[in-house]
């Protein structure tokens, strides 16, 4: 009976080929999406290819690697180029002119701050402080170079990877401004070389995490622009990486029971779990024996198998565009994936013991999540990006018959049970030798008092003076009681030291608890 039962228990993570089977809760993905209209956005495709071509032409890299390229090669020839055929010609010699403007001046961010982890639930983290320069170096062949504008902006971004309607940059994310720093307030001249601007933010505490879910994702972005006077911009970008980090607390015990049977399933799990490493599980099951006045029937475990499980929901809100689409403004569509990242399956390594009233088996062993299966940290993200975790624990009991007289005699009933218990994990990311911003601060000025605190502060039910008495005799050791409270198992009352000691002075070696060979 149990051997039927275990295929089907773990499910590849691919959502498309679910097995259905009795099970409900297993690897799928369910949308109560409307249904979705072909669009129709014809001028799109060659927008996006045209819009394409000019980012590139504007990004960083390829202005870095153009720079790079002057440096390893400062005196190459570019003029040689235009003997290469004429299509080419023509593509150097862009490369040319772009590389002059170039060299005018470079962005670069230089960060300060330690990895920005927010320490704590989203409801009581202080946040998360980030700090750095920003760095403009003007080429020396560019002299003097006037800046007209010089800002940076700090930006998170959300995206739904199952939009209302595909295509549409509109649906698919929504980008927030975080933070917006302008470091001019006129026209500035900076001579060539490297000038930096100090900036610093506190990332607040309740922002979800940077995730890449496979439905969603969160994405925070810092992005610099400078203008010279003459039109020309420069830019740069660099992602920022947001990671949240719970404290570990007291392990928790949760308790799972199995009516009509007496079978109370036990477990103690670690009240934080982390995407990489193993963590323990404990497990008891209770109440396997049930004992009457000539016979028993006991449960036992043949075969025991965990899985986690990892739910991913978000709900794709619709720009005002394609709102129409799902009914209006301010609704969305609720997209569900469940997937399994880690699981195994034990068939021995727990105790049995039927000799005690009601019986016990008890098992520990590590769980871990499968480093490859690139979890998501628990995460509830106000825009309607969730994940979650679960630890699902199943046992094959089966139950079997003997004599009490004889309980060597055993015999299989032939009825098995599955045992099914969920626990919630929480994933969170390994809090490391980090501590939070507030906590590593020296007291701001509010916070520092005008004096040191003085003794008399003490509450008015205290005091204290100094002792002018006459000096103090040790105490006598001899006289004080036995202490038989201290004999705190058969182990120690085994040491004879404390009751051979009544009547001398105890010294430390009567302290150790070690058999006395005098007693
Ligand atoms: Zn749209």
């Amino acid at each position: 009976m149990p051997g039927r039962l275990l295929p089907s228990f773990v499910r590849p993570s691919v959502s498309h080929h679910i097995s259905f089977s009795s099970r409900t809760n297993s690897n799928a993905s369910s949308s109560s999406s409307v249904n979705e209209i072909p669009h129709d956005s014809l001028p799109s495709g060659k927008k996006s290819a045209a819009h394409m071509l000019a980012d590139r032409a504007r990004s960083p890299e390829r202005r870095l690697s153009l720079a790079v390229e002057h440096l390893i090669h400062p005196h190459r020839d570019h003029s040689k180029d235009k003997r290469r055929g004429l299509s080419r010609s023509a593509r150097s010699k862009d490369r040319a002119a772009a590389e002059e403007k170039v060299a005018a001046a470079k962005l670069d961010v230089i960060v300060e701050s330690p990895p920005l982890v927010c320490y704590g639930a989203p409801s009581n983290s202080t946040g998360a402080l980030f700090s750095g320069r920003l760095k403009i170096t003007v080429a020396d062949t560019a002299g003097t170079l006037t800046l007209d504008q010089f800002e940076m902006r700090l930006m998170s971004k959300m995206t739904t990877k199952k939009p209302v309607s595909r295509d549409c940059r509109n649906c698919a994310s929504r980008t927030d401004e975080l933070n917006h720093w302008t470091f001019l307030t006129e026209p500035l001249a900076l001579k060539s070389g490297p000038h930096e601007f100090p900036f610093s933010y506190l990332f607040p505490g309740h922002l979800p995490a940077s995730c890449n879910g496979s439905l969603g994702q969160i994405e925070y972005t810092l992005a610099a622009k400078a203008r010279d006077v003459s039109g020309e911009e420069y830019t740069f970008q660099m992602p920022l990486h947001i990671r949240r980090a719970i404290l570990p607390g007291n392990d928790k015990s949760s308790i799972r029971i199995f009516p009509p049977t007496n079978l109370t399933g036990r477990i103690v799990l670690p009240s934080v779990v982390h995407p990489i490493g193993t963590f323990p599980v404990q497990m008891t099951l209770s109440g396997v024996v049930d004992k009457g006045e000539e016979t028993q029937t006991r449960w036992r475990l043949r075969k025991m198998m965990w899985r986690i499980e990892e739910h991913q929901k978000i709900i794709s809100p619709a720009c005002p565009k394609h709102a129409h689409k799902i009914g209006g403004e301010g609704k969305g569509v609720l997209h569900q994936e469940t997937r399994v990242i880690g699981h195994h399956e034990e068939k021995d390594g727990w105790k049995t013991d039927f000799d005690t009233a009601g019986g016990e088996i008890t098992c520990e062993f590590e769980a871990s999540i499968n480093p490859n299966a690139k979890p998501v940290c628990d995460l509830d993200a106000p825009g309607g990006l969730e994940a979650r975790h679960n630890l699902v624990i199943e046992l094959i009991v089966a139950e079997e018959f003997c004599p009490n007289r004889n309980p060597r005699l055993v015999t299989p009933t032939g009825a098995a049970r599955v045992l099914r218990m969920q626990f919630h994990l929480h994933v969170t990311e390994r809090s490391g030798l980090g501590i939070s911003w507030d906590e590593e601060m020296p007291p701001v000025y509010e916070d520092v008092p005008a004096s040191p605190p003085g003794y008399a502060m003490l509450d008015g039910g205290s005091a204290m003076e100094d002792y002018h008495g006459s000096p103090l005799a040790l105490p006598e050791y001899a006289d004080l009681e036995r202490m038989d409270s201290l004999r705190l198992d058969s182990a120690s009352s085994r040491s004879g030291s404390m009751h051979s000691g009544r009547g001398r002075a105890l010294t430390t070696d009567d302290l150790t608890a070690e058999p006395d060979s005098s007693s």
